[in-house]
């Protein structure tokens, strides 16, 4: 996995970057960890889910 060091919108390089856990879509209840890459210049916001296989294998 890459590091995420400027915007993809603004080419800010200040980017802070928080762990979150995203609700599934599929299943109540489920949460996958992910990595948020924030902009502080302007807010854009990339997820980078930790296990892909969450998001594409059904349980
Ligand atoms: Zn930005």
């Amino acid at each position: 996995m890459s590091k995420v060091t400027k915007c993809a919108k603004c080419k800010s390089e200040k980017i802070q970057m928080k762990e979150v856990s995203v609700p599934s879509i599929l299943e109540v209840g489920r949460n996958f960890p992910a990595d948020a890459y924030v902009c502080l210049d302007c807010g854009y916001a990339e997820l980078y889910f930790r296990e892909l296989d969450y998001t594409t294998r059904p349980h």
